[in-house]
């Protein structure tokens, strides 16, 4: 049986999908987490994953509904197909299509096919992704009507009543720092500074104000234009 207050949560351990993991902590009673290995050059974002859970299940009331986590190695789907700048040395640009160079055909809904299938093993109604058409580099599998499109055929395909939830698809990296701070105040998102990676090139070293990356790949650039877009709203 499916369990209507109960979700499943695409969480790589970064800026994006631990607001998300916060978000479903505060609405949802039971929360399980899936992350996915798909031969991405760094796996640094994956690292974070486990010490990120354990932080958000020592927050107050979230402990008692965070579950089990599931790991999915989609390596052979996705790296097997073709080398994009996610995958592999390439350079991070603009393709001749127009989409960057990170851009992974068909990742997303891969993502989503897989934990639709847990969700189904699990009795768990709800996915929730950090998918975002604001802020989004033109992933067309980040849109709004591609996530639309993939819960009518999930549930189609499937036969359940999947609810697709994307906090931040109209929200931009600014209001989703905002968006952290109502849920768990200062200390989430110091959580999130701190612990939560988003650099494409996979670099720790350096600690901005923003967190930790290079600073001038597109993730970083974005991360830290939204963090002082927010500052600045703020104060
Ligand atoms: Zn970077």
């Amino acid at each position: 049986m499916e369990n209507d207050d109960a979700a499943l949560v695409l969480f790589s351990g970064g800026q994006d999908s631990t607001t998300c993991l916060a978000w479903a902590l505060a609405r949802h009673r039971r929360v399980e987490t899936v992350g996915f290995a798909y031969g991405q050059r760094h796996a640094v974002e994956l690292d974070c994953r486990a010490p990120l859970r354990a932080a958000l299940a020592a927050m107050p009331d979230w402990g008692d509904r965070l579950g089990p986590d599931h790991m999915v190695d989609l390596t052979g789907a996705i790296a097997a197909v073709g080398a994009t700048a996610l995958t592999s040395e390439a350079e991070i640009a603009i393709g001749a299509e127009g989409l960057p160079t990170t851009f992974v055909p068909g990742r997303n809904l891969q993502f989503l096919v897989s934990a639709a299938a847990i969700a189904y093993r699990r009795g768990l109604r709800r996915i929730v992704g950090g998918m975002c058409e604001t802020d989004y580099s033109g992933y067309p599998d980040c849109r709004d009507d591609t996530i639309k499109a993939m819960q009518v055929a999930l549930n189609l395909g499937m036969q359940r009543r999947f609810v697709l939830e994307m906090p931040l698809m109209w929200r931009d990296k600014a209001a989703t720092w905002a968006m952290a701070e109502r849920l768990g105040g200062a200390a989430l998102v110091g959580l999130i500074v701190e612990q939560t990676h988003s650099c494409y090139r996979g670099e720790r070293g350096i600690r901005h104000d923003w967190g930790h990356g290079c600073g001038d790949c597109p993730a970083c650039a974005l991360r830290a234009a939204g963090w002082r877009r927010w500052r600045e709203m703020r104060y």
